[in-house]
């Protein structure tokens, strides 16, 4: 049994620097069996990779992977749906891809990777109102997953911040909404794993909102490196595979054609 990765990045989303063919090639002697692709859709005017986006490049660059021996589906990184449901509309009913993701990376015109929102008092404040905007995105867009839900801890631990807190207890009212949204609408929850190899050390989400989630009786569950490049390349997949399964699941699952697809969890 193989690995799957339901999150990597190719030349086709500016911030990232690798073909998905060397992405098909590499996945063979990493054990990966099943790529979900995703490239960057960001239509907030101050975001990196705003205007980036070409649908036929990034088609075309999939179609030629695909020759190669590994499952290739197509996916998209859809950057703040809720704030632009038409477009958001759009390219879910068009029926060209496997799956689209919602992402939050923007609060109003403040971008939570970075350290600047956490530098002012109210940084707790900041995690409540990136909760509240996802709670929007799961309430009213169409999307099948919902990406890296937690991952402003990467802009706490940049502006030297603990981010060994638990949401769940904090906030817990809005988590629950948040989770039992997706779970009526059937949109599943991504572990990423790319938080593991950085200063904050965990994933996003953290395990104590995965847990809830089982809890709460989510079964949607999909696992992802966020890939952007050659060095780090499906990390974190074999620790994900294990998290996922210490909070109580014997499956994850992929996206084909908008349906989810469960598929049994690695033995580690
Ligand atoms: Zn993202
Ligand atoms: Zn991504």
């Amino acid at each position: 049994m193989k690995h799957i990765d339901m999150h990597v990045h190719t030349f086709s989303s500016p911030d990232a620097d690798i073909s998905a063919t060397e992405l098909c090639r590499m996945a063979l002697e990493a054990g990966v069996k099943t790529i979900g692709f995703v490239a960057h859709v960001d239509l907030h005017p101050s975001d990196y990779c705003y205007n980036g986006f070409s649908e036929s490049d990034y088609l075309r660059e999939l179609d030629t992977a695909e020759s190669e021996r590994v499952r290739v589906l197509r996916g998209l990184e859809l950057g703040e749906p809720h704030r632009y449901r038409e477009e958001a509309e759009l390219l879910f009913t068009r029926n060209r891809y496997d799956f689209i993701t919602g992402a939050l990376h923007w609060i109003e015109d403040r971008l939570i990777l970075d350290e600047k929102p956490f530098l002012g008092k109210n940084t707790l404040g900041v995690v409540e109102q990136y909760y509240k905007e996802t709670l929007k995105i799961v309430q009213t867009c169409p999307i099948n997953i919902l990406a890296h839900m937690g991952i402003f801890r990467r802009g706490m631990a940049r502006a030297g911040l603990a981010v060994d807190f638990d949401e769940t207890a904090l906030f817990n009212s809005l988590i629950r909404d948040i989770l039992e949204t997706m779970i009526q609408r059937g949109i599943a929850l991504e572990v990423n794993t790319a938080g593991l190899r950085r200063p904050e050390g965990t994933t996003y989400p953290t395990a104590s909102v995965i847990r809830m989630y089982a809890e709460l009786g989510g079964s949607r569950i999909t696992l992802g490196s966020d890939t952007h490049r050659r060095e780090n390349a499906f990390f974190g997949l074999s620790s994900g595979c294990s998290l996922i399964k210490s909070c109580g699941f014997m499956d994850y699952g992929t996206f084909v054609n908008y349906k989810y697809v469960t598929a049994p969890l690695l033995r580690s």
